[in-house]
């Protein structure tokens, strides 16, 4: 018997990829009594792809806990139940939070049935530090109070992670250009484990300029990976060491060529450094 009486599972699905079901999840979700979901319809083709037939509670996170009384009391009575949400882990950026205290809260015995994340699966491929990372989840959508978000996290020396929408990509990235200025190392991963899965690399401002410019890089599912501050400095101290010496005896603009030439890597990130070190960074 996979699953127990009176417990809670919070089940990890696919993030595009239906093979990226775990044996256990599909065991879990076979042998439960009930699976509460975010969209029963969309949860409904999940189970038809696995050939399992069970009832779908819809579970939205009210701030009044009623749903979470329901399913608590449902598993108080000896029900199992699993939480999926609608691609990946419950929880991260999606409902759950709630019903998982309530239910600990209630001595209910709480399981992790873990699996994809698109978090986790664009750190693994970035190409950044993962030794301390911090999950910023959706920026806020209005300007002023995303500015003060990406202000708050610019000393962070941990390597940020961000869900974005596809219609706020292109603010987005400028706004992290104008936040912490350009050179920082980052990755963007775009419909991770699907067929027009990318994963592009580079300075902010090369993905800045590249996303603008090509409105295929505007769609579909995404996650913005950018260094931390300390790793960008530890990373950037020859280049500072390097570009300073040559602005005492260059213009900006030639300098950051020569520097590009000298140390490899892009003109136009040397050009932001320039700026920063000369106290006019953008
Ligand atoms: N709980 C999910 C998880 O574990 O990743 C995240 C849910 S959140 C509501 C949805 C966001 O996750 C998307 O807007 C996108 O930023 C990111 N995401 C989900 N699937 C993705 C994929 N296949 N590739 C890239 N990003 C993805």
């Amino acid at each position: 018997m996979v699953t127990e009486r009176a417990t809670l599972y919070i089940v990890a699905t696919p993030i595009g990829n239906l093979a990226d079901i775990t044996q256990r999840a599909a065991a879990v979700l076979a042998g439960v009594d009930a699976i509460a979901c975010e969209d029963t319809r969309h949860s409904q083709r999940l189970l038809d792809h696995l050939q399992i037939k069970k009832p779908l509670r819809a579970y939205h996170e009210h701030s009044d806990g009623s749903a979470d009384n329901k399913l608590v009391e449902s598993l108080a009575a000896g029900q199992s139940i699993a939480l999926i949400s609608d691609a990946g882990t419950p929880l991260i950026a999606d409902p759950g939070y709630r019903l998982v205290a309530a239910a600990r809260a209630a001595g209910i015995k709480v399981v992790a049935i873990p699996g994809p994340c698109a978090a986790v699966a664009a750190l693994s491929i970035a190409g950044l530090p993962s030794d301390q990372f911090r999950f910023c989840g959706f920026l806020p959508a209005r300007a002023s109070a995303r500015n003060k978000a990406l202000e708050q996290l610019a000393d962070d020396r941990a390597t940020l992670i961000f869900y974005e929408a596809p219609h706020r990509i292109v603010e987005s990235l400028a706004a992290m250009v104008a936040a912490w200025g350009g050179q920082r190392r980052a990755a963007i991963g775009r419909e991770l484990t699907k067929t027009f899965e990318t994963l592009l690399d580079g300075s902010l401002t090369e993905l800045a300029e590249r996303v603008a410019a090509d409105r295929d890089q505007q769609r579909g599912e995404m996650v913005v990976i950018v260094a931390g501050d300390s790793a960008e400095q530890s990373s950037t101290v020859e280049q500072r060491r390097v570009l300073s010496v040559l602005l005492r005896e260059l213009p900006l603009k030639r300098a950051a060529a020569v520097a590009a030439e000298l140390l490899g890597g892009d003109k136009r990130s040397f050009y932001q450094l320039g700026l920063a070190l000369q106290g006019r960074d953008s």
